[in-house]
C-alpha cells in the first residue's frame, strides 16, 4: 500500500523546453517544420549526400591510448567526425564542387555501435540541376578508379565501399536471400547510365577491365 508523500507525481514540476533548448522535441519540431517548408518553397533536394565516421582515420588512431578501441571514445570520434564533416560542407558549400547550392539541411546521426553518421540534402540552384545521364555522371561514379593514376581512391573505394562478398560462396551474407544477393549484385555491366521505371537511375559500369578481388 502507497505511503503518504511516496508517489513521484507529487515531486518536482513539469518543466516544458522551448525550441531554443537544443535537441527538445520542440527544437527538433521546429527544424522539422522549416525544412518542410524549404522543400515547399524550393522543391524536392537534388543531392542526397551520406557520410560515415570511419574508426581507422588515422586522427582517431593517433589519439587513442593503449588498449583503447575508437568505441571506447565517442568524445573523440564525434569530434574528428564533426571536423571533417565541416570540411566537406566547405566544399559543398561554400566552393559548390557539386553546383550553386540553393538549400542545405543535414542532420548527424549515431549509429548503434556508436559511429556519427551524417545525412545531408541538398537543392541545387536551377541552372545546376542535374537534369540529364551525362550530369548524373559528373556527380555518381559506380566504377572502380584507374588502379595507376588515382592509387589512393582506388585503395578507399575497394576497401570501404563495395558490396560483399556474398553470392554461392558466401551464403552465410546478410544480403543472401534465397541463394541470390538481394540487392543484385554483382550488377551487369552499364554501357552507359540510364534512367530506370523505379526512378533510380541504372549507372554507367563499363567493362574496363579493371577488377578487384576480395581477400578473403
Ligand atoms: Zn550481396
Amino acid at each position: 500500500m502507497q505511503q503518504d508523500g511516496a508517489n513521484s507525481t507529487n515531486f518536482g514540476r513539469i518543466v516544458i523546453l522551448p525550441t531554443a533548448f537544443a535537441g527538445s522535441p520542440r527544437h527538433m519540431n521546429q527544424l522539422y517544420q522549416d525544412s518542410m517548408a524549404l522543400v515547399r518553397k524550393f522543391r524536392k533536394p537534388d543531392l542526397f549526400i551520406t557520410m560515415t565516421c570511419n574508426p581507422n582515420w588515422l586522427e582517431i588512431l593517433h589519439e587513442l591510448r593503449l588498449g583503447e578501441e575508437a568505441n571506447d571514445r565517442p568524445d573523440l570520434t564525434s569530434r574528428v567526425f564533426n571536423m571533417k564533416l565541416n570540411a566537406l560542407l566547405k566544399n559543398l558549400l561554400q566552393n559548390g564542387v557539386l553546383g550553386t547550392t540553393v538549400v542545405d539541411i543535414h542532420v548527424v546521426e549515431w549509429q548503434k555501435r556508436g559511429l556519427s553518421h551524417g545525412h545531408i540534402l541538398i537543392i541545387l540552384r536551377s541552372q545546376d540541376k542535374p537534369s540529364d545521364n551525362n550530369d548524373y555522371d559528373r556527380i555518381v561514379c559506380a566504377e572502380l578508379p584507374d588502379k595507376s593514376t588515382h592509387s589512393e581512391l582506388y585503395n578507399i573505394v575497394t576497401s570501404r565501399m563495395l558490396h560483399g562478398p556474398c553470392g554461392a560462396l558466401h551464403p552465410s551474407c546478410p544480403c543472401m536471400v534465397n541463394g541470390a544477393c538481394s540487392k543484385g549484385y554483382p550488377k551487369t555491366f552499364q554501357p552507359q547510365t540510364e534512367d530506370s521505371t523505379d526512378s533510380y537511375p541504372t549507372y554507367r559500369r563499363r567493362d574496363d577491365g579493371r577488377t578487384f578481388t576480395h581477400p578473403t
